[in-house]
């Protein structure tokens, strides 16, 4: 078992209070490390860090800047190998999947590197005797308060725009799984940042993540993980008017239509519900599927998932590994439960596994519920687990529509059909932030992604997101002005 320190100031230090928490490997349950349990004044020494590192950091040029964030994305790739296996063994990330995310993290620096370099600013023609130029200047301390789900990828994606446009930052990781963020945090070590521009501060979300939220000099709050607590932070920040970027939960449609190639949506359904064991915003969260291709769709996609491979993510063959926790394997059955209670019906698995060698382990079997209507709990809410929520037919256009907006979330929908032309039609009218149709989405660095409604405020990825991290300032000059 090892100890870790938090990434503060360019220094490692312990919490101030002395106090650590355990992480434990969710495939076996052993503990496998102890963490530092930062609080308030940790949060203040971290904070006071970035204000320092800000003129610093920011009063350097776009090309230097980038120089740095292509040295990050080298040490990334570097150290790929490590950072999967840190992520299979806190997350229970499968081992190709791990290999597979971790390889791709220095394409995010990469990427925002060359384009913060690109990024332009505008002058406005309003008046021959004025100079107005709009240019974009970093908004400052930013804390960046980051999900369990793909612990590092989440991180990535916020640490690269806000850090190559100039701001400071300070890392909250989750505390369920906090390895890979210092692991990134020692990696970074070696690099030559004016001490303070990036920290990482590990603890408990109400307190740390609180702390962060309504800290008078926190300029940003960028965050990803549930809707509650992003209204919690909402409400925190709201004290000092800091700019938000959210990305929260999403209850995702999927609308199958009558003409879909059934076999192909089927085989792609399976691998997108057990992808990460379900815990993907994006996952499928409703199936609304034509009355006339229902019976096909059901029986493929059960014969898909009946053979979907779960075992110890360390075996290069298993599909599905572990939940990130027992007490998310716990809500997760208890959403299949009042399924149920509620009178749906579970087709398919549901149980976790009683016998060596998963019996320790957080898994559970993936699931599938069918008759399922509006008002149903998990109809409404979020699973986040690999548990399909099968709705009752549908037989119009129309009617889908509208239940499919029925919902407080609008992250993605996702349409299957052979006709463009029908699914666009579909797109236009479905409130979410990403519509696909006869595909699933991907997190792609040049198209943004971020929700509608409780989904969250503000887009991720593209030159949207690196806008984000940006205040746009409009300077406007007399030009008849004489000594
Ligand atoms: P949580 O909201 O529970 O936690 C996210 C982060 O917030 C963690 O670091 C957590 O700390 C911290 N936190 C918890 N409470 C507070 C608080 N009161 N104030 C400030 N920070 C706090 O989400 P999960 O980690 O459970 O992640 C799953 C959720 O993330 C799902 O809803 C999922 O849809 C969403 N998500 C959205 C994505 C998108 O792109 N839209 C992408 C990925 C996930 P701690 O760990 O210590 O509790």
């Amino acid at each position: 078992m090892s100890e870790y320190k938090m990434w503060i100031a360019g220094k490692w230090v312990e919490a101030e209070s002395g106090k650590t928490y355990p992480v434990f490997n969710p495939t076996t349950a052993a503990e496998i490390a102890q963490i530092p349990k930062g609080d308030k004044v940790d949060v203040d020494k971290a904070v006071a860090a970035a204000r320092e590192a800000l003129p610093h950091w920011s009063g350097k040029s776009q090309a230097e800047r980038s120089q740095v964030g292509l040295k990050i994305a080298a040490i990334l790739r570097e150290n790929a190998k490590e950072i999967a296996r840190l992520d299979t063994l806190e997350h229970g990330t499968p081992k190709h999947l791990a290999a597979m995310i971790a390889g791709d993290l220095a394409e995010w620096f990469e990427w925002n590197a060359y384009n913060a370099r690109a990024l332009m600013g505008n002058t406005v023609p309003q008046s021959p005797d004025e100079l107005i130029y709009l240019q974009r200047e970093p908004v400052g301390v930013v804390a960046l308060i980051t999900p369990w789900n793909l612990p590092l990828l989440m991180i990535i994606e916020k640490l690269a725009p806000a850090l190559m446009v100039g701001n400071t930052c300070i890392i909250k990781p989750a505390s369920i799984n906090s390895l890979t963020a210092l692991k990134l945090a020692e990696l970074l070590d070696k690099l030559e940042l004016p001490p303070g521009t990036v920290n990482v501060i590990t603890g408990p979300g109400r307190v740390v993540g609180e702390a962060l939220s309504s800290h008078p000099w926190v300029d940003m709050v960028a965050f990803t993980g549930s809707s509650d607590t992003g209204k919690r932070i909402m409400t925190l920040a709201g004290n000092t008017v800091k700019r938000l970027q959210l990305e929260l939960g999403g209850k995702n449609p999927v609308i199958i239509l009558d003409d879909a190639n059934i076999s192909q949506v089927a085989e792609s359904m399976v691998g997108r519900q057990t992808f990460n064991c379900g815990q993907i915003c994006a996952s499928p969260g409703r199936y609304y599927i034509h009355q006339k291709v229902y019976a096909e769709f059901v029986e493929k996609f059960k014969q898909g998932m009946e053979k979907v491979v779960i075992g110890d993510p360390n075996d290069e063959k298993t599909q599905m590994g572990p939940l990130v926790s027992a007490e998310h394997r716990d809500r997760v059955q208890g959403y299949i439960k009042s399924a149920t209670d509620e009178g749906a019906s579970v087709i398919l698995g549901g149980e976790k596994p009683l016998k060596p060698p998963l019996d320790k382990g957080f898994f559970v079997f993936p699931a599938i519920i069918t008759n399922v209507t509006q008002k149903m709990k998990v109809a409404r809410e979020e699973i986040f687990g690999p548990v399909a929520v099968i709705m009752e037919p549908f037989s119009s256009d129309e009617e889908v529509i509208k239940k499919a907006n029925d919902n407080v979330y609008g992250l993605a929908a996702n349409i299957w059909t052979q006709d463009a032309a029908r699914g666009m039609r579909f797109a236009n009218k479905i409130a979410a932030g990403t519509v696909t149709v006869g595909r699933t989405p991907g997190r792609d660095q040049d198209l943004p992604w971020g929700g509608f409604k409780e989904s969250g405020i503000g887009k991720e990825h593209s030159v949207f997101g690196l806008y984000e991290y940006t205040n746009l300032k409009r300077i406007q000059v007399d030009l008849t002005l004489k000594k």
